[in-house]
């Protein structure tokens, strides 16, 4: 990585939440990433949600910096989506695969310690 900014944000304007895809509203905080990678440029943001399952990724599973979303979903569904609800009977596949939003799934994360400060603006 040649530089890499990591911040978070209070949106002036809504942004696109890469990992899940729902837009981030003007005033909702959110995680902004930005830098230089193998001579590509990227800038990234993640909303809260989001952002707590990457920083769990990144801590717990990920053994190298490059993901994509649909591995982290995967990943994450295997570590928490059993014996959820929404699964059905042992399925560990979330019916949507709606990992990102999951409470069941955040309120696990949060537990075991990964995650950012949530929602709470300062
Ligand atoms: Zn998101």
């Amino acid at each position: 990585m040649e530089f890499f900014n990591d911040t978070r944000h209070v949106a002036r304007k809504p942004h696109k939440c890469e990992a899940c895809g729902r837009t981030i509203e003007a005033g909702e905080l959110y995680r902004r990433q930005s830098g230089k990678w193998e001579g590509d440029f990227f800038t990234r943001a993640w909303c809260c949600d989001c952002e707590a399952i990457m920083e769990y990724y990144f801590e717990h599973i990920a053994v190298e910096s490059e993901f994509d979303y649909w591995e982290v979903q995967d990943e994450i569904a295997d570590r928490f989506c059993h014996a959820c609800p929404h699964g059905g009977n042992g399925d560990d596949d979330c019916e949507e695969k709606a990992v990102w939003h999951c409470q069941r799934v955040l309120n696990a994360i949060r537990e075991v310690g990964g995650g950012g400060a949530g929602n709470t603006a300062v």
